[in-house]
């Protein structure tokens, strides 16, 4: 683009240009010159398109902000049920502790040579709190 002390004015071939329009960088004149919230147009159309684009922006910037406080809910909402999921787990077991000691007593009765493996597979069978904490994990993500 031509410096600005060298072009003419759009509308006035024989009058230097005194700025240049925010909007689409024609060039004019001292009398052309269309001021807007302390920017210069070339027309009145042109303040106006230049408006309606920062209105737009705006709009964007608003409907992130919307947006990303929908998903700080949604987090907050996924948090709250997988909380419930892990007390309602941690409720049924200890409701049926005795149950599981009495199933825990009556395996190693039967597998008495293999005791340890048996206490293992029971442990991975109940649910666990490292369990809960690796399905909240793989939730969120
Ligand atoms: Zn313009
Ligand atoms: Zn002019």
């Amino acid at each position: 683009m031509a410096d600005l002390s060298e072009s003419v004015c759009l509308n006035h071939p024989d009058t230097p240009a005194a700025a240049r329009c925010a909007t689409c960088g024609k060039p004019v004149c001292a009398r052309c010159i269309v001021t807007r919230n302390g920017s210069n147009y070339c027309s009145e159309t042109c303040a106006d398109n230049a408006a309606k684009t920062v209105g737009r922006v705006n709009d964007v910037l608003e409907n992130k902000k919307k947006v990303d406080a929908q998903g700080k809910r949604r987090t907050l909402i996924i948090l709250v049920i997988l909380l419930a999921a892990a007390a309602a787990g941690y409720y049924y077991y200890s409701q049926n502790k005795d149950d599981v000691k009495r199933f825990v007593k009556k395996t190693e009765r039967k597998v008495k040579r293999n005791v340890k493996e048996t206490k293992k597979s029971i442990e991975k069978s109940l649910p666990s709190s490292s369990t809960y904490k690796r399905d909240r994990e793989n939730m969120i993500k």
